[in-house]
């Protein structure tokens, strides 16, 4: 580590910094050299910045929603390096217009954190959430004071022995927000312990819950909750996907919802990881929310022989400003289906919706018809 500190670790030159990892490491890095955007700009989102990685980029659909904010005909931007997967979604999203299209609706938006306080027992910890009810106002404007779109709502508290988690929920405009209400939490907290005496042991208490996956986010929401759903022609699932609804319902139960359970997964889905991560990628998520939008749940049911399918996403973190969402790629992937700006992150989170469902659709398809290994081994291989 010596030789990089001398020779630029801590330096800015991106340049000079990159020599000097390629002369500590002794791999060549002609390829990391090679990008398109302002090392400058980006220093708001990486540290001891050497270059880039490109990830292959791909579209699929269009495909139909009639969205309580998407509408239209979109074609989705999709970040990957796996083989077969764009085919797939984009395959789904086919399906999905020969049957209409695709519906979605974002059932709540808030944006969680819980700062863990160390309290004297539970009186204390009850004169504390006292505090907090009768001063509501007060804490609000404490927090308000650090930033002109976050909006608390409300603030939950769970108590466990000397600890008391205070779990915030704010509205953060356009923005993911994480950033956001971390900074007006931490405003909030010193209000708190300034008038209760509750000492803040850390503005994070795991309530939140930021990149884990938790029931506590499975059941009450963090970032948007949405739902997306569509209905299939029977005629149209024998002639495109190859098997039919009844099928692709008892794929849906035994493997999604039955294995599921037995495996203990937090959520119960093909595989709606894949969409989110190819989707965040493309427009500059936080990829670690990955975790929160694997956390679908995809329903399926076989009505008079057409298909209904559905996906709950509780936990979608997503925002149309700040974050990696100005990087000039992402700036454009965003470009691509109406999302970049003020007033779009509702329609982005039924646009990843929209996505999955197609996702969800066709594998599990391609699973009822015994398929996938196939279709894997013809495209991704
Ligand atoms: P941010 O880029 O830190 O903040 C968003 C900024 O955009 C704020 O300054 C906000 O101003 C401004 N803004 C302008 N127009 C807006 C609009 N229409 N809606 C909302 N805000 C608007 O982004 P963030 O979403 O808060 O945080 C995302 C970043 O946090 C990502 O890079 C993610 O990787 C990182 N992250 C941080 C933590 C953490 O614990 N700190 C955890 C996970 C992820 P005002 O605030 O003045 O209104």
């Amino acid at each position: 580590m010596k030789g990089l500190k001398n020779r630029g670790y801590l330096r800015t030159d991106v340049n000079e910094r990159r020599r000097a990892a390629e002369e500590f490491t002794g791999a060549e890095l002609e390829n990391i050299s090679k990008y398109c955007f302002s090392s400058e700009k980006a220093s708001k989102n990486i540290e001891n910045m050497i270059g880039a990685v490109q990830i292959p980029l791909g579209y699929a659909g269009p495909v139909r929603i009639a969205g309580d904010f998407a509408q239209g005909e979109f074609l989705i931007p999709l970040a990957t390096t796996e083989g077969a997967l764009v085919a797939s979604i984009a395959r789904g999203m086919s399906v999905i217009n020969e049957g209409g299209g695709a519906t979605a609706s974002v059932l709540s938006d808030t944006m969680t954190r819980a700062p863990v306080f160390r309290v004297d027992g539970l009186d204390h910890a009850k004169r504390t959430i006292g505090w907090i009810e009768d001063n509501f106002a007060l804490v609000e404007a404490a927090a308000a004071s650090t930033t002109s779109h976050g909006k608390l709502q409300g603030i939950e508290p769970f108590i466990s022995g000397r600890g008391l988690y205070l779990r915030f929920s704010y509205t953060t405009g356009d923005a993911m927000g994480m950033n956001m209400v971390t900074i007006a939490t931490e405003a909030a907290c010193e209000l708190i312990e300034e008038h209760t005496g509750a000492q803040l042991v850390s503005v994070s208490g795991n309530m939140c819950t930021d990149k884990k996956p938790a029931a506590v986010n499975f059941i009450k929401g963090r970032g948007k909750t949405v739902v997306a759903e569509a209905r299939i022609p029977g005629a149209v699932v024998e002639a495109r996907l190859h098997t039919t609804s009844a099928q692709i319902a008892e794929t849906n139960y035994r493997k999604n919802l039955v294995g599921s359970v037995l495996a203990g997964t937090m959520g119960a889905n093909a595989h709606a990881a894949n969409m989110v991560a190819a989707l965040y990628i493309a427009t500059g998520q936080d990829p670690a929310q990955v975790v929160g939008g694997s956390m679908a749940v995809t329903s399926c049911e076989d009505i008079d022989g057409d298909l209904y399918i559905s996906v709950r996403m509780p936990t979608v973190e997503v925002g149309t400003v700040g974050g990696g969402t100005s990087l000039p790629c992402q700036s454009e992937a965003l470009n691509m289906i109406g999302c970049a700006g003020d007033g779009k992150s509702k329609k982005l989170s039924e646009i990843v919706a929209a996505t999955v469902l197609a996702g969800e659709l066709s594998t599990l398809a391609a699973q009822a018809a015994r398929h996938l290994g196939k279709s894997h081994n013809a495209l991704g291989r």
